[in-house]
């Protein structure tokens, strides 16, 4: 389909060795889109890396922890360097933090969290946008924000107001960017089966429970369901949209 062809193109996923990033890695290399993966798990981000290079796709790994902004001029410099330009970017690192209501939140967590999800995506932003000028082609950013940039969750504080600052984020850029080329959306994905909801529910089947019944569709997403959205986001399709976060849930926030 033609507004999902990424031939020609390149990409960068941060958390792209995990998850709803290697899902969306792996969904930009089916779209024809060369590919860097991002991210601070090293063993599994090669191992996708050489996956997709033996299947023919085009993707490289690049050791990148987004609270580094070394790291991160690096990643977008793997880009241009390796495949002469970066189009789009899914800024996708994140972390869920410790669960304790907000007067039992440590200062250390509040810290790590807004610094990975919030000053990480703020940071890849700042380095994303002069390397996709550069192209003069049209470019596109998603932000990888919640349902939880939406709407509230208990005694995950640091997460929900990382994840609320993702959307404003992204608006304040949308804006600054709307005459140019780039355009700038945010995801805001619903309960997804991914190594966070592992850690997050552990063998807990209450909590389990709880987090697929959340959803009117009584069933977790699943990485690819939000890597398809994250590729219409930076696609033709969505050409008129910028600034917007759009919920990919099973109808968790319709209620
Ligand atoms: P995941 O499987 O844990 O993947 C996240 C990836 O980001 C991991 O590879 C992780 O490495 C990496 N990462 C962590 N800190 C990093 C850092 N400082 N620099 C670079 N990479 C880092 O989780 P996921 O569920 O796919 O989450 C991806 C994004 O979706 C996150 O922003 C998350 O908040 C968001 N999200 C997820 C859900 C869900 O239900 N799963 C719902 C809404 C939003 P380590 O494993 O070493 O930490």
């Amino acid at each position: 389909m033609a507004e999902l062809e990424f031939a020609g193109q390149v990409a960068l996923v941060t958390g792209g060795s995990s998850g709803i990033g290697a899902a969306t890695v792996k969904a930009f290399c089916k779209a024809g889109a060369a590919v860097v993966i991002a991210d601070i798990l090293d063993a599994e981000g090669k191992a996708l890396a050489a996956e997709l290079a033996k299947a023919g796709h085009r993707a490289v790994y690049q050791h990148c922890d987004v609270t580094r902004e070394g790291d991160i001029a690096a990643a977008v410099e793997c880009a241009t360097g390796t495949f002469g330009a970066l189009h789009h970017a899914f800024n996708n690192a994140g972390i869920e933090g410790e669960a304790a209501p907000v007067d039992q939140a440590t200062n250390d967590d509040w810290e790590r969290v807004i610094a990975v999800n919030l000053r990480g995506v703020w940071w890849c932003m700042k380095h994303e946008i002069p390397a996709m000028r550069a192209t003069g082609a049209a470019c596109s950013i998603v932000n990888c924000s919640s349902i939880a940039g939406l709407t509230g969750f208990a005694a995950i504080p640091a997460y929900v107001a990382s994840k609320h600052g993702v959307v404003g984020l992204t608006r304040s850029a949308a804006l600054d960017l709307a005459t140019g080329s780039i355009r700038v959306n945010a995801i805001c994905p619903g309960v997804i089966q991914t190594p966070m909801i592992d850690r997050f529910a552990g063998e807990d089947g209450a909590a389990r429970e709880a987090l697929t019944s959340g959803a009117p569709m009584a069933r977790m997403g699943t990485p690819e369901e939000i890597a398809r959205a994250v590729l219409w986001l930076c696609g033709r399709g969505a050409s008129y949209m910028t600034g917007q976060a759009i919920a990919v849930d099973g109808g968790w926030t319709a209620r």
